[in-house]
């Protein structure tokens, strides 16, 4: 986790991002769901035992960045994601995560849903 803040720390916006090759399957992720507005797929470095993205195919950097043409598409994420969600198995609850900016954590500047279920989420979170 400490891994994850220094990341998130130094990660900046701008240019190409991981999510762009996965997005354009120039890099393998294990895909869960996919139609013309984003991706799901699971988390690299799973924090609970189910993990997993949600990925707008608009290079959107940061959700500070999305305008309002942005709101049916940031909506359309989390609609995936319930639905990914239910698809996993997580019939007891989940929690859906946006990361910001440096404080925020954020590590990777292609806005995405964290969606993490599967075990009792501690609040406040760290
Ligand atoms: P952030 O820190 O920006 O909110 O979240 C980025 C997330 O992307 C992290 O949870 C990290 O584990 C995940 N991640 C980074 N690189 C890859 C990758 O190559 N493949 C997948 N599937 N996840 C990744």
């Amino acid at each position: 986790m400490a891994d994850e803040i220094s990341k998130a720390q130094s990660a900046r916006p701008g240019g190409e991002t991981i999510f762009g090759k996965i997005i354009r399957k120039e890099i393998p992720a294990k895909i869960i769901y996919e139609d013309e507005q984003c991706v799901a797929f699971h988390d690299i470095s799973p924090q609970a035992p189910t993990h997993f993205l949600v990925v707008p195919k608009k290079p959107i950097a940061q959700l500070s960045d999305a305008s309002c043409v942005d709101e049916a598409l940031l909506g359309h994420l989390m609609i995936v994601g319930k639905k990914c969600a239910a698809d996993l198995g997580l019939k007891r609850g989940f929690r859906l995560v946006i990361n910001e900016g440096p404080d925020g954590g954020q590590s990777v500047y292609h806005v995405h849903l964290h969606i993490l279920g599967g075990r009792q989420l501690s609040w406040p979170p760290g």
